[in-house]
Parts: C-alpha cells; structure tokens; sequence
C-alpha cells in the first residue's frame, strides 16, 4: 500500500520509510505539513497518512483538518505519530479528524499492526463504495438496455426543466412506442423481443448527441428529451430517429427483424412541468398510432411551422 509519510526530521523520517518499506509498503516522504497538505489533494494521493504533529509551515493537526474537509467516498486512514504524550494531545489529534494515534518512540511491530489495521478499514470502506456505487446505478438503469429507467429518466426532464427555466430555452421530448411490439413477441420469442428492445436503444443512443437523454419510460415505450431543440430542429429530430428505426433492420438470434416506432413529441419550456408535458406526448403519441403508426404526432402543430 501507498503511504504518505509527513515528518520533518530527517532521521525519524528516514527510520519510518525503512520500516513501513521493509514490511511491504511503498512509501510518499514529505517534510512539512504544506507538502503533506499538497500531496493528499492529488487525484492519486495515498489512502494512509502518517502524521508527525511539530511539523514547520503546517503541524499534523491542522493537515490533519485540511484533510477532513475533502469531499470523497473514501477518506484517507490518518495516524498521528508524536512525542507529543498527554491525554488532552491524544483527545485533540482525534478530535482533529485522526483514526489512530500513536507516541513516539513507537515500537515497529506496534506501528506495523496499526497500519494493517488502517489498512483493513480502508478495504472495507472501498468494498463499501462499490456497492454503493452499484446500488445506485441499479437504482437508476434499467436492467435489460442498460439505460435510464423510469425515474432516472423523469429526474433527467425535471432537471432539464428547471435548467430551461433558468437559460429560457425548450426542452424537446419525445415518447417513442414499438409499433405491434406484442406481434413480435408472439412471431420471433420473448427473447429475442428482448434483443429487439436492446437492438432499439442503440440505434437511438447512436443517433442521439451527447446531451440528449433517453429513458426506458415502460415495456416498449421509451422517451427521449433533447434539450434546447426547437421549432423544425425538433422536428427533424424525432423525424430522423423514426426514419432510421424503419431503416434498421435488428439482429437477433431469430434472425433480423424490422420494426417500426411511433412518436408523441411536445416541447416544453421553464414554465411548464413534467405531467403536463407527459401529457401532451401520450396525447399526441396516440394520434400517430390512430394515423397508421411509424410516424411522428406533435402535441403542438405549431411546433412543425414555426
Ligand atoms: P402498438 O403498436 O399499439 O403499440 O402495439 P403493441 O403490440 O406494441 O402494444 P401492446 O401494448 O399491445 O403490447 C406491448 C407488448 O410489449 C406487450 C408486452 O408483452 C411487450 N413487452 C413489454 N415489456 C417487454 C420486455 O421487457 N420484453 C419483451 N420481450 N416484451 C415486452
Ligand atoms: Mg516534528
Ligand atoms: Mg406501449
Ligand atoms: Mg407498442
């Protein structure tokens, strides 16, 4: 493991790095607190800190405090490593933000079991913030494409909102529906309707700019916001995605298989909310259906002429 070492004496700095060398670790020596300081707020800094407390430019503690005010999942280890002996240094090296304390002279196998000590908390703690991680990404993808689910993808338009309420622009969005998605189902296997589902979320993820969301709304519905697209920009949008749907023939196990999508689009503004807009593309969604499916409907007719 990395450790970062802040002692300003050179001989006890130099007894350290040999010692915590000598049982495995690779070691990152700093003399003051301000190079300590510096060197724990780079991206690759070490996940354990063993601070001397008399230090120049910055004691132990108050590196100890800097340290504490940076914002991460996975806070280092700290041991503080001092002559300093009293009850009240002890409480106030931990009250600074200190996991361990430890008074010099120290014995190297009591050092060495503490930094093994410190160093089973931090793989706890890593352990921890993968499944936090996964949780959250399980909490806000759908499991089958991989891309938003429900929720995640009305975040993304509330949030579009609120931004297009600040810079006045529109929010475009779109609720796309498989065409006779149940047909192919019963024609080619829920499975390979599950590939088709998949086979649908890239060709729209490849036509889509980086800042545009999409979003697994239900079964086959999906609904795609584009911000700041308005009057015909919107149009060839949804357009094209349609276009090129029709034009994608998808690979499964089955075999290729064509399919079609229908489309509701409306455009939104700061003032207007996420059920209202909901409302107008399912509106509009079922009069392209009702016009013979394939198709785009726009809430607002206004949209295609302005
Ligand atoms: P329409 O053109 O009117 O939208 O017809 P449709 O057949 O697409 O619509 P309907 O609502 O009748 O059927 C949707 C079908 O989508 C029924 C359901 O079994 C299927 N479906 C929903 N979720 C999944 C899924 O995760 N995998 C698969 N393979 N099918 C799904
Ligand atoms: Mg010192
Ligand atoms: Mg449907
Ligand atoms: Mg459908």
């Amino acid at each position: 493991m990395r450790i970062l070492i802040a002692e300003d004496d050179f001989t006890s700095r130099s007894i350290l790095v040999g010692v915590l060398t000598k049982c495995g670790h690779e070691t990152v020596a700093t003399e003051n607190g301000a190079e300590a300081w510096a060197a724990m707020q780079q991206p690759d800094a070490p996940r354990l800190a063993i601070l001397d407390w008399v230090m120049p430019e910055m004691d132990g503690i108050e590196v100890c405090r800097h340290i504490r005010t940076l914002e991460t999942d996975q806070p280092p280890y700290i041991i503080i490593l001092t002559s300093k002996d009293e009850k009240a240094d002890i409480v106030a090296g931990l009250e600074a933000g200190a996991d361990d304390y430890l008074i010099k002279p120290y014995d190297p196998g009591e050092l060495h079991a503490r930094v093994n000590v410190g160093q089973r908390m931090i793989e706890i703690q890593a352990k921890l913030a993968e499944v936090r991680n996964a949780l959250a990404h399980e909490a806000t993808h759908d499991p089958l494409t991989g891309i938003n689910n429900r929720r995640a993808i009305l975040d993304g338009l509330a949030n579009e909102l609120s931004r297009a309420r600040r810079n006045g622009r529109t929010v475009g969005i779109g609720m796309c529906d498989l065409d006779h998605f149940k047909q192919i189902n019963d024609s080619y296997g829920h499975q390979a309707g599950d590939e088709v589902l998949c086979g649908f979320t890239r060709i729209i993820q490849d036509s889509l700019r980086e800042y545009d969301l999409i979003g697994r709304y239900g079964g086959e519905e999906f609904l795609v916001v584009t911000p700041e697209f308005g009057g015909l920009m919107l149009e060839r949008v949804y357009e094209r995605l349609c276009e090129r749907v029709a034009k994608s023939p998808i690979h499964t196990r089955a075999g290729d298989i064509s399919i079609t999508v229908s489309i509701g689009v409306s455009s939104g503004t700061g003032d207007d909310t996420v059920d209202a807009l909901l409302n107008e593309v399912d509106t509009a969604l079922y009069q392209a259906k009702k016009d013979g499916r394939n198709r785009v409907s726009y809430a607002d007719p206004q949209i295609m002429e302005d």
